[in-house]
C-alpha cells in the first residue's frame, strides 16, 4: 500500500510520518501485549495511563515544557478554546487585546465578544492579512488579562517569528499554535496559555492541546461548562470524562518520533529547508507564482501562492494531482493554491512539487 501514498499537502487533517503510520498498523490489532487494541481499553486502565503519560512526558521533553505549566489533552479543536481562553482567564468585564493576523484570528476574536472586552488592537485585514505589525507600535490596553495572537495562520500563510510581550505586567501572552505547534522550539514560559488542534503538525483530528501556566487555573466564568474549565481538566490530568483515546496514543506516537529526529531544533532545521526550496522556487519564477506574503513573516508551515496567469489554476491543480500530489487548492476565501509543508511533509515531497512547478511553467509560460 505505501507505494500507492500520495503527496498530502492538505492543512489538516493533514500527513502524517509514515513509520508513525506504519508503527500504529502493526499494533492496531493489539497493543503490546494488551490483548487488545487501544481503541478497546478503559481510558482509567493501567495500559492507557501509561500511554497518555508517557505522551504527556515526550511533549514536555519537546518543548522543555517548564515544571509550573499543565499540559491537558481536549476535544473541541482549536475552535472550543477561543470560548474557553475568554472563559477561564477573564471575567465578562474584562478587557482582552487581539492582534488579527488572518481568519483564525478574526474568529478567535469574535468568538471572544461574548464573554469578555476583546479590543481588536491591530487587523491585517485591510491588506488581505500579509503582515504582522511592528511590536513597538502596538497599543496595548494596560489593564489587558492577555494579549491573543494566532502564530501561525493557516489559510495566509503569515507567522510570528517572535513574539509581543504583554503591557500589562498582570497580563498574558495567549497563542492559538494550531498550524505550527512542535514545529520549531518555543520559549513556553513567554505564554499564559498555548492551544493546538493536533490535526496538523502532531496527530488525528479530536486531540486538542493546552499548555497553560499553573496559576492562571480556576478562575474561570461561573457560565463556563465543565468541559470548557481548565481547572476540572488539570485536577484529573485530562480524565474527567473519556478523552479522544486513539488520538492521543497517536499523538503520543508523533512525540517519539519528534524526539527520536532529534527535538524541534532538527525539525526546525528541515522546515526551514523545506520551506526555503518552496519559496525560492516562487520568487525565482519571474512572477509566473507569486506569494503575497511579506518575506520576514513567511510562513514555514503553509505556502500560499497565485499564478500570473489565474486561469490555469485549476489546470496546474489538475495536473499535480494527477502526479500524486494532493489537497494543493488554496483556501476558498483566498483562492489561489496552498501547500502545507507540515513536519511530516518529507523533503521529497516538496522536491516534487518544485520540479513539477518548473515543468509547468515551461509548458505554459
Ligand atoms: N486555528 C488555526 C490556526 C487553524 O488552522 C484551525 C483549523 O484549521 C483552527 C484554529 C480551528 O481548529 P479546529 O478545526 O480544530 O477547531
Amino acid at each position: 500500500e505505501q507505494q500507492d501514498r500520495v503527496f498530502n499537502f492538505a492543512p489538516g487533517p493533514a500527513t502524517l510520518p509514515e513509520n508513525v503510520l506504519l508503527n500504529a498498523q502493526s499494533e492496531l490489532y493489539i497493543w503490546r501485549g494488551s490483548g487488545m487494541s487501544v481503541m478497546e481499553m478503559s481510558h482509567r486502565g493501567k495500559d492507557f495511563l501509561s500511554i497518555i503519560r508517557k505522551a504527556e512526558a515526550d511533549l514536555r521533553a519537546l518543548l522543555k515544557i517548564p515544571e509550573n505549566y499543565a499540559v491537558l489533552f481536549l476535544q473541541g479543536g482549536a475552535t472550543s478554546q477561543f470560548a474557553a481562553v475568554p472563559l477561564n482567564l477573564c471575567q465578562v468585564d474584562d478587557t482582552v487585546d487581539y492582534v488579527v493576523t488572518g481568519s483564525w484570528g478574526d474568529k478567535a476574536f469574535k468568538e471572544a465578544q461574548k464573554y469578555c472586552k476583546p479590543k481588536l488592537i491591530w487587523s491585517g485585514k485591510s491588506e488581505k492579512y500579509v503582515n504582522i505589525p511592528a511590536f513597538e507600535g502596538l497599543v496595548q490596553s494596560p489593564d489587558a488579562k492577555y494579549l491573543h495572537i494566532c502564530t501561525n495562520e493557516t489559510i495566509h500563510g503569515v507567522e510570528f517569528k517572535n513574539y509581543p510581550v504583554p503591557k500589562n505586567p498582570n497580563g498574558v501572552l495567549v497563542a492559538d499554535m494550531s498550524s505550527n505547534f512542535c514545529s520549531k522550539p518555543v520559549d513556553v514560559s513567554k505564554f499564559g496559555v498555548i492551544y493546538a488542534g493536533a490535526q496538523k503538525n502532531v496527530g488525528p483530528s479530536g486531540v486538542t492541546i493546552v499548555i497553560i501556566r499553573k496559576d492562571l487555573i480556576g478562575n474561570a466564568q461561573d457560565i463556563t461548562p465543565v468541559m470548557f474549565d481548565y481547572k476540572i481538566h488539570a485536577e484529573n490530568n485530562s480524565l474527567y470524562n473519556t478523552p479522544p483515546c486513539y488520538g492521543i496514543y497517536m499523538c503520543g506516537l508523533v512525540f517519539e518520533d519528534l524526539l527520536e529526529q532529534g527535538g524541534l531544533e532538527e525539525v526546525e532545521k528541515k522546515n526551514k529547508k523545506k520551506a526555503e526550496l518552496l519559496y525560492n522556487a516562487i520568487d525565482e519564477s519571474k512572477g509566473f507564482y507569486r506569494c503575497p506574503v511579506e518575506k520576514s513573516v513567511r510562513s514555514l508551515m503553509n505556502v500560499p501562492f497565485t499564478l500570473e496567469k489565474s486561469e490555469l489554476e485549476a489546470e496546474f491543480i489538475k495536473e499535480a494531482a494527477k502526479e500524486k500530489m494532493v489537497q494543493l487548492k488554496g483556501h476558498r476565501s483566498v483562492g489561489g493554491m496552498r501547500a502545507s509543508i507540515y513536519n511530516a511533509m518529507p523533503l521529497a515531497g516538496v522536491e516534487k512539487l518544485v520540479s513539477f512547478m518548473k515543468d509547468f511553467q515551461a509548458r505554459h509560460a
